[in-house]
């Protein structure tokens, strides 16, 4: 059998690599366009931050490993230009020489990616203006960032005048987590970055109220955030440096600018075989893997892929369903019955120490497609045993079917990133398993002081959602109170900091000899500063006859929601 593989990445290199262990005798062939192959983009962004200093480390296995581990033939600089289903060939276009050849394959499996989204703006590409994708667009940024713009290299040398170095100015165009990672990373090698993003908020596939705290933690370490504010061109200014234009007439001034405004699934090639295209504009593929022609197999950022959990097709660009993908076809082609569960989307991005990470499906996305079936929670617990020296905040929303409790999707982040991951991981691999907010209460994750609560942040988010669905505890939000009486039951030295207009304080601790002063014939929404005093007390008013609900995340949620707090004063807090 012979097998092309076209794309020597994420799900390439792992279904050529899987295929080989399965199958001795299988002839291989794997072809890229560009000089490498198997090199971690995921670190592209902290090999221009230094972080990862050196450029071999990015290449995760070599032409000649290919050959020595795998007997793969792997021809980079060589670039699959069109397939011919009828005749089973590829012809292939020698990048250096132009020089094209056929050859023929019982089974061709296309892994192209996603190449960066490139606008025809005017000026976009000028010199020092770059995409974040392989490892020659990082080399090349590298260089632009060593040289300076000669207007920056004149000041420099420009003794007696000049003494500091002029403060470098970057721009990154887009709010997702290329764009998020370069603007850090740059400004941990010096730059002050401005980073401009069209949609109101950054990361789109969490909810804005998630983002929020995210916006003020980046803006909190330096990032300018320009935010519903589209980029309409680029020009030169005089003496080398850019000048980035938007909608709102503004104008940005750059040493570099980074294009991050999204990806879109290459299918150049599938069109050339007349494959099937979805109507996300990905390759269309079954469980298998397997295109509209069962003997083209495509995987990664280049395929539609089934959400998870709404069912719905989708574009989800991630280096973990790649490779599961490239193992999954390379599965079927050497006979076995693997499929492909689909994609929930679970990501997470550092961010200046800190962490955001999703999965499963957001708020947002539920109401899109009309699905009301759904309640959420937010929770501030501890990242791991208060008592314990170095506990720090996490910020949790889950998202459960009001039905049946499934749950379908969590958003969190704090400061401690490897809480964070630790959350949003135990509840992905929930959701994959159809577990209920009743399974995570009784989860059995790890824990001593120093790693975990007694009584996990998963545990807990459980526990809060199923007293929901069970009644116990009504649950309002900040974004449907009104007409209700706000019982703010912190203590007074509390509110201090922040109180909200109109309510009624009374303190937790007093609450049971003082229900005379509450209404019977008025809901009554209960606050205090993450919801759990909020919780003793709502139970108490319900058992005493009161129409309470609990008013979820407290005021910690409020903020999050930007009401009463002036935009980018938020925080991850700690
Ligand atoms: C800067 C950056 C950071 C990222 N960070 C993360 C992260 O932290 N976590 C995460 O989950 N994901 C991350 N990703 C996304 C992840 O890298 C991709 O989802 C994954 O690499 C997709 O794998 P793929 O095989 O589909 O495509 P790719 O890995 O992009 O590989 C496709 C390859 O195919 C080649 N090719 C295309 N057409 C042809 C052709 N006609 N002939 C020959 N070769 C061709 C291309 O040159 C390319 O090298 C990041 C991506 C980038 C760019």
């Amino acid at each position: 059998m012979k097998v092309i593989i076209v794309g020597g990445v994420a799900g390439g290199a792992s279904c050529a690599a899987r295929l080989r262990r399965l199958d001795e005798n299988a002839e291989i062939i794997m072809v890229e366009r560009g000089p490498y192959v198997s090199y971690a983009n995921c670190g592209l962004p902290y090999h221009v931050g230094g972080v990862i200093p050196k450029q071999s480390s990015l290449i995760v296995a070599s032409e000649p490993f290919f050959k020595a581990a795998f007997n793969i033939d792997v021809r980079t600089n060589c670039e699959a230009v069109s397939v011919s289903p009828k005749l089973k060939t590829v012809e292939l276009r020698d990048v250096k020489t132009g020089e094209v050849t056929t050859q023929t394959y019982d089974k061709l499996v296309l892994s192209p990616g996603a190449p960066s989204v490139h606008p025809p703006l005017p000026g976009i590409d000028l010199p020092g203006i770059f995409h974040v994708r392989t490892v020659p667009d990082v080399a090349a940024m590298r260089q632009w960032i060593e040289g300076g713009t000669s207007f920056l290299a004149g000041m420099y040398n420009y003794s007696g005048i000049q003494m500091v170095k002029p403060t470098r100015r970057a721009v990154v165009v887009g709010g997702g987590f290329i764009g998020l990672e370069m603007a850090e990373n740059l400004i941990h090698i010096g730059f002050e970055v401005t980073l401009i993003q069209k949609q109101p908020q950054l990361l789109s596939p969490i909810d804005p109220e998630i983002a929020a705290l995210a916006e003020g933690h980046v803006a909190r370490h330096g990032v300018h955030l320009v935010l519903n504010d589209g980029v309409t061109g680029f020009a030169q200014r005089e003496g080398g440096s850019l000048e980035v234009q938007t909608i709102s007439g503004a104008k940005f001034a750059a040493d570099i600018v980074i294009l991050a405004i999204g990806v879109r699934p290459d299918t150049k090639l599938a069109r050339t075989a007349g494959l099937e295209i979805g109507q996300r504009g990905g390759i269309r593929v079954d469980e298998h893997m397997r295109t509209s022609d069962p003997d083209i197999f495509a995987v990664g950022d280049a395929v539609e892929v089934k959400d998870f959990v709404t069912g719905h097709w989708n574009l989800v660009a991630l280096a973990g369903p790649a490779n599961r993908q490239g193992r999954i076809a390379a599965d079927v082609i050497a006979g076995r019955d693997s499929k492909y569960r689909g994609t929930q989307g679970t990501a997470i991005i550092g961010l200046f120490g800190g962490a955001v990470a999703w999965t499963g499906v957001s708020e947002k996305m539920l109401k899109r497609i009309g699905d009301t079936d759904y309640e959420k929670i937010y929770l501030f617990p501890n990242s791991h045993a208060g008592y314990y020296p170095g506990a720090k905040m996490l910020g949790l929303k889950v998202i459960f079917r009001k039905s049946n409790g499934l749950v379908l999707g969590a958003q969190a982040l704090g400061v401690d990133g490897p809480a964070v991951d630790k959350r949003i991981s135990a509840i992905a691999i929930a959701i994959q398993m159809g577990a209920t907010i009743y399974d995570l209460e009784e989860a059995e994750l790890c824990y001593a002081p120093q790693f975990g609560s007694a009584k996990d942040a998963v545990n807990f988010a459980g526990m809060v959602a199923a007293d929901v669905l069970q009644g116990d505890m009504p649950l309002a939000h900040w974004d449907s109170t009104n007409g209700a009486l706000l019982l703010d039951v912190r203590e007074p030295v509390e509110l201090v900091v922040e109180s909200m207009p109109g309510a009624v304080n009374i303190p937790m601790g007093q609450l049971r000899s003082r229900l005379a002063e509450l209404p019977r014939d008025r809901e009554i929404h209960v606050i205090c500063r993450s919801a759990q005093r909020a919780y003793y007390a709502t139970r108490i008013l319900l058992q005493n006859g009161f129409n309470a609900k609990n008013l979820s995340g407290g005021m910690l949620a409020r903020a999050m929601f930007k009401l009463g707090t002036k935009e980018r004063e938020l925080t991850i807090v700690s």
